[in-house]
């Protein structure tokens, strides 16, 4: 289907037809494959396979050129193509049923783009910008590559540009913050976090690129940099210094050379494993796929404890808890920003007791005022970190701080 539909639309570019193209990806297939079996999976894909091809016209090509990704090749114009898009997301939204008698139903998100004397890659490509903006969305399913988007593409792109030159010109740097054990107020570990020594914007945050780097590859470049310089630093620490914690993307804990690579790192620098923690977010697509399963598994079994990040801002987190081998839990600000109201606080009692209950670690995550402190100690839970304690710093400032107090504590 992918090949026939390539030539297919190459064919048109080489003949300089114009092409409009609706690039569709169909939303929850992944769990109808997980629940029903592979056989109901097919079954689902055959469904709405039959259902494009009633809806769009007899002259368009309907093809799946990816796991769940359909793509309708037509000749006719934007407006057309905009209702059409709004049609077969309507197809596939009906209920289908399962060959076992179930019933499931699906969603779909479509990116659309027009193209005259536009190569056929670049006009999937400019589909795929649109179909990741409506998937992106919450209010809508449908969105076309216009002239607003062409120029947010290409900001975007200019900034992974910047980025891939950045990376290999060490305009990182690490920031980091203290997790700190509640009972004693002493610093456990650091969470090392990433910024960009902009030439001209300046100190930049992850916020800004860090999700750019994440739709591509370069998100491996950008965390092998940060793996490699927080071991580096944390090798260098004497015994009994806090552990150096990593944020590792859901994308990058997908590749299996993740758990060699960082396994190599320990082995340059001389690192003890367990001066390590890796935290990977919840939010990322893909971190209860079996490949990231095997990554945790591999970095466990090589001393490394795994935290799971941001808990309770994904939407499948109790799942995540169940199925992933974990250490700690890291419960996200949002929730603890609520425990002084009845709701929030019942939350995170749940959270807290379920940890406690498997003995995973956890860790109340922005923590900004001393109520919010009082309110997780007396819930139980072991560790915080958040402004009320230290905002980010320079990581080599904040360690030299943290045993400048060690070393005046054992003095006293
Ligand atoms: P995160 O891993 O959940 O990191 C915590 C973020 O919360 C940090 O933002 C930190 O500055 C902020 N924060 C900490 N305490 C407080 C507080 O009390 N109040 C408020 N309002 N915020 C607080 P930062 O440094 O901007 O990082 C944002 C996110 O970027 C991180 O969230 C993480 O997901 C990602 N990130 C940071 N560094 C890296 C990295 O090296 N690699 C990857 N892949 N992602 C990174
Ligand atoms: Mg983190
Ligand atoms: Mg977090």
């Amino acid at each position: 289907n992918r090949a026939g539909f390539l030539s297919l639309l190459d064919q048109r570019s080489d003949e300089n037809l114009s092409s409009a193209l609706a690039y569709l990806d169909l939303d929850r297939f992944k769990p109808v494959n997980d629940l029903y079996g592979h056989e109901a999976g097919d079954h689902v894909l055959r469904v709405v396979g039959k259902r494009l091809h009633a809806t769009v016209r007899g002259s368009d090509a309907v093809a799946r050129i990816g796991g769940d990704e359909f793509v309708v090749l037509s000749d006719c114009d934007g407006s057309d193509l905009e209702r059409m898009a709004e049609r077969l997301v309507g197809a596939v939204a009906e209920p289908i049923e399962l060959p076992g008698g179930q019933t499931v139903q699906l969603g779909a998100s479509v990116g659309w783009a027009i193209g005259e004397h536009t190569t056929s890659g670049e006009l999937l490509r400019r589909a795929d910008v649109a179909l990741y903006l409506a998937k992106a969305s919450d209010e809508i399913r449908v969105a076309e590559y216009n002239a607003e988007v062409a120029t947010r593409d290409s900001d975007r792109r200019g900034t992974e540009n910047e980025l891939r030159r950045a990376i290999a010109e060490d305009e990182l740097c690490l920031h980091a913050q203290p997790i700190v054990e509640l009972s004693s107020g002493q610093a456990v570990s650091i969470e090392a976090l990433v910024r960009w020594e902009h030439p001209e914007r300046g100190l930049l945050s992850p916020g800004l690129f860090v999700p750019v780097a994440e739709r591509s590859d370069l998100i491996i470049d950008l965390d092998r940099w940060v793996l490699a310089e927080a071991i580096r630093v944390a090798s260098r620490l004497p015994a009994g210094s806090p552990k150096v914690s990593v944020n590792v993307s859901g994308r990058h804990l997908r590749s299996p050379e993740l758990a060699d690579f960082i396994s190599s790192l320990l082995d340059d620098y001389r690192c003890p494993a367990d001066r390590v923690q890796i935290e990977m977010t919840e939010t990322h697509e893909g971190i209860d796929s079996d490949a990231a399963l095997a990554t945790v598994n591999r970095l466990r079994a090589r001393g490394i404890s795994v935290a799971l990040d941001d808990f309770g801002t994904g939407f499948s987190s109790l799942t995540h808890l169940l199925r992933l081998p974990i250490d700690a839990v890291k419960i996200d600000r949002s929730m603890v920003s609520v425990i002084d109201k009845p709701e929030g606080s019942a939350v995170v009692d749940a959270i807290i007791g379920y940890c406690h209950a498997q003995q995973l670690d956890v860790v109340a995550e922005g923590v900004e005022t001393g109520t919010q402190e009082r309110l997780l100690r007396e819930r139980g839970c072991g560790l915080a970190q958040g402004y009320y304690y230290s905002k980010p710093r320079p990581i080599m400032e904040l360690l030299d701080e943290i045993t400048a107090q060690a070393v005046g504590k054992a003095a006293r």
